[in-house]
């Protein structure tokens, strides 16, 4: 039987501050010093000035849907007894857009500005996955 390992992210030392603090339940992400806003995904400058003056801060972990796609196609093993899922695009308060499974919704009621809130998929002891909830 093919092993069914879920894919996981690559942690490396750029984007590792953003899974330490899934791990612990908190969205954080770099906020540069220079313009005051927040970026993702991770990277080691500003793509709005180029500063490399910045720090993780916390976010609200609110946010609302912003596109999404229903996935048929099995690209992943371990997906194959989990299609049809859905991916949603969760733009941020603070205004960063994250990729994400939305999870306690059936894909049906999945709607465009649909007000989400982040939760958190603990998958290994190293990966805890931030996910997105429908909130009222
Ligand atoms: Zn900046």
């Amino acid at each position: 039987m093919a092993q069914l390992a879920r894919p996981l992210p690559i942690i490396s030392p750029v984007n590792r501050p953003f899974w330490e603090a899934a791990r612990r339940h908190e969205l954080r992400l770099q906020r540069c010093h220079a313009c005051d806003r927040f970026w993702y995904p991770p990277g080691p400058v500003c793509p709005r000035c180029w500063s490399r003056q910045y720090d993780w801060a916390a976010v609200s972990g609110r946010g609302a849907v912003t596109s999404w796609v229903v996935f048929h196609q099995v690209y992943f093993q371990y997906f194959r007894d989990r299609v049809p899922y859905a991916v949603v695009q969760v733009e941020l308060e603070e205004g960063p857009r994250l990729l994400a499974n939305l999870v306690g919704a059936t894909n049906a009621d999945i709607r465009m500005g649909m007000p989400v809130e982040v939760c958190f998929e603990e998958v290994t002891a190293e990966v805890t996955l931030p996910q997105f909830r429908p909130r009222s």
